[in-house]
């Protein structure tokens, strides 16, 4: 990983990695594509580089991010999918040109069509999104455990009982909240 992109989380999940990068949903949100330019980056990282972005690709990639987050946040939640966010889903998986390709290590990467564009990008989001919400792959969506973040993440545990959307973030600052309260506690404070 490259030290210049520390604020990006990048989960083994692209479509949540992605919902991701809007964090701290429920409490102070963390916008961490705030520009065109932290979109090229965070697409670099996770293996859709493209060429150039601009503002209005930046929306159209906002308002799937918005999308994605909200069917998974109503499947992880057993409600019906909201049409309109699969609308968006569907329209961005539609509008791009990406090829899958074997690499002769025998891993799967994206091939974007010849501009490299945002929407060739968003494209392989979009379906990767469809992939979980259509319960194609091994795993089940969840809503972090934590009240300020609650984002959906694929709980792929073999148990499914996964609480933290990511344990060196959410999981971690419950954990020492815990123990800030037992100690709290055990040394009779009135706090
Ligand atoms: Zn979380």
């Amino acid at each position: 990983m490259r030290a210049a992109f520390p604020d990006f989380r990048l989960g083994k999940v692209l479509a949540t990695s992605f919902t991701g990068t809007l964090s701290e949903r429920r409490g102070d949100p963390v916008e961490r594509i705030p520009t065109p330019q932290r979109l090229v980056d965070w697409l670099a990282v996770s293996g859709l580089a493209v060429d150039s972005c601009t503002t209005a690709q930046l929306e159209l990639a906002r308002e799937l991010r918005e999308s994605i987050h909200a069917a998974a946040t109503a499947a992880a939640t057993q409600d019906a999918l909201p049409a309109s966010a699969v609308q968006v889903i569907n329209d961005r998986s539609v509008q791009g040109r990406a090829a899958a390709v074997l690499t002769p290590e025998g891993e799967r990467r994206w091939q974007l069509g010849s501009a490299s564009s945002v929407e060739d990008a968003l494209s392989v989001i979009a379906a990767d999104a469809i992939s979980i919400l259509a319960g194609e792959r091994d795993g089940k969506l969840a809503l972090c455990a934590s009240p300020t973040c609650q984002a959906a993440f694929f709980d792929t545990s073999q148990s499914r009982t996964r609480k933290w959307c990511e344990m060196n973030t959410c999981g971690n600052r419950q954990k020492k909240a815990r123990f800030n309260a037992n100690q709290r506690k055990n040394s009779g404070s009135a706090e």
